[in-house]
């Protein structure tokens, strides 16, 4: 995004925190590695799909799904067109070009795959269930209503979350300030009383901030730092009393006004 030499504000929050907004894929929610473990399960049975070695095909199977997602989201497609376009590039980066009712077989398989390999990110079930017991917690996530809900009821952490806000329902996704408005609303606490835990760093990281929120960036993979905006970081889950000092700490940096309210991107 190209910061350069910016010197952040910062701004002082008011109080502690008070309330916790947190991301669901690949936050609570292990969509990464489900969807890795999937691929290498259809990879066995599709030799096509040999031509490349799994972790640049799980990559490029990423970047399919953020390519198309912005067109679910919009309702253009359906999360069953999506998945048969997205076979259909993959095979075709493979150097196979797939019939759409093959594709849509292909999906298929994948699907169930990823339904058999769910899991959580190692720690979150816990830590949202700890974070519960001391503050309003709710799930800010972009994607469809009913598939949210029901990843939250197969991990067993529904009854842990006080509100759902999902992009589907509320018309927008993040990083639209309009969703994390929406959702301190709904958490029942002004901006600067609140905490985003999120993987994303545009979504989650820069879409609170546009409002004001506390950041804390969940960088399990160890990325680089995309822009050097000083907010918390956090790698791996542990027990919510290493967490929570860290959410109370969590700088508050003032954005430039030309980040705030970027405009919608994907998951
Ligand atoms: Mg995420």
């Amino acid at each position: 995004m190209g910061w350069g030499s910016w010197a952040p504000v910062m701004r002082e929050p008011r109080g502690p925190v008070k309330a916790v907004l947190i991301d669901l894929d690949d936050t609570i929610f292990d969509h990464a590695l489900t969807c890795r473990a999937a691929i290498a399960a259809v990879r066995r049975t599709r030799p096509f799909l040999r031509s490349r070695p799994l972790d640049e095909l799980w990559k490029e199977y990423q970047r399919r799904l953020n390519e198309i997602q912005p067109d679910v989201l919009s309702g253009r497609l359906t999360g069953d067109q999506a998945r048969t376009a997205r076979w259909q590039r993959l095979a075709r980066s493979c150097g196979e070009r797939l019939t759409e009712s093959a594709a849509r077989e292909l999906s298929q398989e994948y699907r169930r795959k990823y339904l058999e390999r769910r899991r959580a990110v190692p720690g979150a079930v816990e830590l949202v269930r700890d974070l519960h017991r001391s503050y309003p917690v709710v799930v800010v996530t972009n994607n469809e209503v009913e598939e949210q809900e029901e990843k939250l009821r197969f991990l067993g952490v529904d009854d842990a979350i006080d509100a759902l806000v999902v992009s589907e329902a509320v018309g927008v996704a993040k990083p639209d300030p309009r969703i994390f408005e929406l959702a301190l609303a709904r958490a029942g606490v002004p901006a600067d009383r609140a905490a985003m835990i999120g993987d994303s760093w545009e979504n989650d990281v820069l879409g609170a901030l546009g409002v004001g929120i506390r950041p804390v960036w969940f960088n399990r993979f160890r990325e680089p730092r995309p822009d050097p905006i000083p907010v918390a970081e956090i790698r791996s889950f542990g027990p919510a009393d290493r967490v929570v000092p860290l959410l109370a700490r969590a700088p508050l940096p003032t954005l430039p006004a030309r980040a705030v309210g970027p405009a919608p991107r994907q998951l």
